[in-house]
């Protein structure tokens, strides 16, 4: 069978691994695996599945659609669902048992009454701003937020919560700052007359600040086996992506490749074409800037990534046509990293794997 002319293979023993790492850093807390974005665009279901088989007792989704999907694939691990636009019925993830978070008094109402259609108490964690200015209630309105929640009777706090801005950024002062006001939040929930557990930490503060884990971590890109801080991890990437060579020739010196005419070759040399473009996830940035890895050796893209395809100088190497091409990988034998790519191209190895959550890649797991 001829193999997909662009894939991400998901290594699950890997995932496993970190998961086992990363919650045996935070002991003392509970693990939530996030697994928003179609778990990073690793495929959610899968990793949720995997995740929890290693130690995680809590999934982490964005939307509540996402939250649902792992309900209809038969997780029933605790989940929470954070961020939903106004008017979202909450009624089917209240039915469903879904954790969801509320940032102001207008969601909270939405939630209770949600949860007086689907005729069951809503659990919620009580989202507090404390510096990152995104999601979340801002101090000045939390007392009321959780009187509110106090004395809503179907609705059960189960947490206060808050995220960090800068934790990848090891000792940055704000840092603390956001550490003190979660503290303050806390303590008003509890003079409100909650008892509420509380989570802070993502994969940053996993691995550098063990006096945020609290009662439950919420580690997500550190799951995949990227590593967001320059500190040592026993972390393993998770995803390789890999195509395949459609096409080589050999060309003279003074031949100029792909769109616009970018590159042209210094001699004689044998040009490789392969079934990967910026349709793939091959950011069109890295034109011309990256390597790929091709019988054991690193050959650079030259010319502009193209929709569909890229063309890779080989030299005097020898390659053929159905040759399997792998684009970024765990690094273990030198081959590019999604972190490469993201340094090259100006973003983080967040976006580059989250980028590969697309139909026309074929995902495999192993
Ligand atoms: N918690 C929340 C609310 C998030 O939005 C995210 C990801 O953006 C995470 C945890 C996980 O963060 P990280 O992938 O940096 O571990």
């Amino acid at each position: 069978m001829a193999a997909p002319r662009a894939e991400v293979v998901i290594d699950l023993d890997h995932l496993r691994h970190n998961v086992a790492h990363l919650d045996a850093l935070a002991a003392d807390a509970e693990t939530m695996a996030v697994v928003k974005a179609d778990g990073y665009g690793h495929g959610a279901v899968e990793v949720a599945r995997a995740a929890l088989e290693a130690g995680a007792t809590w999934l982490g989704s964005c939307s509540l659609a996402e939250a649902l999907h792992l309900r209809e694939h038969g997780l029933t691990a605790p989940v929470l669902a954070w961020l939903d636009p106004p008017g979202t019925d909450y009624a089917p993830g209240v039915a469903r048992g879904v954790d969801l978070s509320a940032s102001s008094v207008r969601q909270l109402a939405e939630i209770s009454a949600a949860a007086t259609r689907a005729g069951r108490t809503a659990r919620v964690h009580l989202k507090v701003d404390t510096g990152l200015s995104r999601n979340g209630c801002p101090p000045a309105d939390w007392p009321e937020l959780v009187e509110r929640a106090a004395r809503t009777p179907n609705v059960e706090v189960h947490a206060v919560w808050s995220h960090l801005a800068v934790a990848d950024e090891i000792g940055h002062p704000a840092t603390d700052a956001q550490a003190e006001r979660f503290d303050d939040a806390y303590r008003e929930a509890r003079a409100a007359g909650l008892d509420p557990r509380r989570h802070l930490a993502n994969s940053a503060a996993v691995l550098t600040r063990p006096d945020l884990h609290f009662d439950l971590v919420r580690p997500g890109i550190a799951v995949y086996g990227l590593n967001p801080v320059p500190v040592p991890a026993d972390l393993r990437p998770v995803m390789t992506f890999r195509s395949v060579v459609a096409l080589t020739k050999r060309v003279p010196a003074g031949e100029a490749v792909s769109y616009g005419l970018t590159w042209t070759s210094k001699s004689d040399t044998t040009l490789a074409l392969v079934t990967a473009g910026y349709a793939d996830g091959v950011p069109r940035a890295l034109s011309n800037r990256v390597h790929v890895w091709l019988n054991g050796r690193r050959h650079p893209v030259v010319g502009r990534v193209c929709m569909d395809q890229v063309v890779v100088d080989c030299g005097d190497h020898p390659v053929a046509e159905g040759d399997e091409v792998v684009l970024f990988g765990t690094g273990a034998h030198g081959e590019p990293t999604a972190r490469e790519w993201a340094d090259t191209a100006g973003t983080i190895d967040y976006e580059i794997v989250t980028g590969m959550y697309r139909p026309r890649v074929v995902r495999t797991y192993r």
